[in-house]
């Protein structure tokens, strides 16, 4: 198979159309089979549930060229999961797991073209969704839906090396106490710009959130989970039901355990210790693990002991293994590779 002829090594994280998605539609109470289409525009009622409500929710993955010319993907199964909960609580027909990972597996396959190739630091990425796509105008979940996957070559997210990043503390919330924070629902990045734009606007690259409750517990940023590293390398990570749960940072955990013989534990991290961790890192599926160098907040800015120069060696060592793991030069856990093509 013929690669496109793009420069890998130089694409950024934007939407590029590729030659085809995968749709499926929810009507009459049951999802269609679905299928390949080349269109990349979506059709819609101007009263769609989507549009006027907000009911959609979403996924993010990665395919990867490996070391022996394998196309992969890694743990599709908990983005399928996690969509199915996604759902749920927007009362959006979820998507049966067989049907995600059929449409994830075609879209990949068709456009093989578009994988970035091995050792290009690029990926494919692989963005699942569904929507009400159904007319409403009074307030109640849309009659129908629309799966729909498409891919995207994306570059490496840090170009020129990785630096370490400066947050900004929030003075904005992200999740209210039993609300949608734990969920990937676009509405909860809807009310992310504002506060992302003002972080942005003073020079720094994400917002910490803390919990909207107390305003005394470490969350996470709009779009990524924190660990922290102690002074003796235990790997902590906050534990809440209004964040996110990251596949990134559940992967990290295991492997700084199992691989890396790392103490984890998941707990309540409170923001007035902050200072007392030696690195932090923000996982998700576009950075891996990016490293934070910098929060400034209204009491002073928190240096971690890692520093602003690169990335801390814990952090290092973590992101070293997981992509290792993705790009199969490292021996994944059982279950963790989904092969897509094998040539
Ligand atoms: C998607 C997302 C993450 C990262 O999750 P991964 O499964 O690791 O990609 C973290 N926080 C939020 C709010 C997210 O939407």
């Amino acid at each position: 198979m013929e690669k496109k002829n793009l420069d890998w090594s130089a694409l950024s994280f934007s939407y590029q159309p590729t030659d085809y998605r995968f749709v499926a539609h929810y009507r009459n109470g049951a999802w269609d089979e679905g299928g390949l289409v080349t269109d990349a525009t979506c059709t819609m009622s101007e009263s769609a549930g989507v549009l006027q409500y907000a009911q959609t929710c979403f996924e993010g993955l990665k395919a990867y060229t490996t070391k022996d010319g394998k196309i992969v993907c890694f743990r599709p199964d908990l983005n399928a999961k996690r969509l199915q909960d996604s759902a749920e609580r927007l009362l959006i027909p979820p998507v049966p797991t067989e049907l995600f990972l059929k449409a994830v597996d075609e879209v990949v396959k068709a456009n093989a073209a578009w994988v970035p190739p091995y050792g290009t630091g690029a990926t494919l990425y692989i963005r699942p969704f569904v929507f009400g796509n159904g007319p409403v105008i009074g307030v109640a979940p849309a009659p129908e839906y629309e799966f729909r996957v498409f891919v995207t070559p994306v570059g490496p997210y840090f170009k020129g090396g990785i630096k370490p990043l400066r947050l900004l503390l929030s003075q904005y919330d992200r999740a209210a106490p039993h609300g949608t924070g734990h969920i990937k629902a676009g509405l909860n990045y809807a009310m992310s710009l504002y506060p992302g734009y003002v972080a942005k606007l003073q020079g720094y690259s994400e917002n910490m959130y803390l919990d909207a409750a107390t305003r005394t517990k470490v969350e996470e940023t709009g779009g990524a989970n924190f660990v922290f590293v102690t002074d003796d390398n235990m790997i902590v990570t906050p534990k809440s039901d209004t964040i996110l749960p990251s596949i990134t940072r559940r992967s990290l955990l295991y492997v700084a355990e199992h691989y890396l013989g790392l103490k984890v534990v998941e707990r309540v991290v409170k923001y007035d210790e902050l200072r007392n961790f030696k690195e932090c890192g923000l996982c998700g599926t576009a950075a891996v693990i990016s490293p934070v160098g910098e929060i400034d907040t209204p009491d002073g800015t928190i240096r971690f002991k890692s520093g602003m120069e690169k990335m801390g060696e814990v952090c290092a060592k973590l992101r070293e293994t997981l992509t290792g793991i993705q790009s199969g030069e490292i021996e994944a856990p059982e279950g963790w590779i989904r092969v897509i093509c094998e040539d």
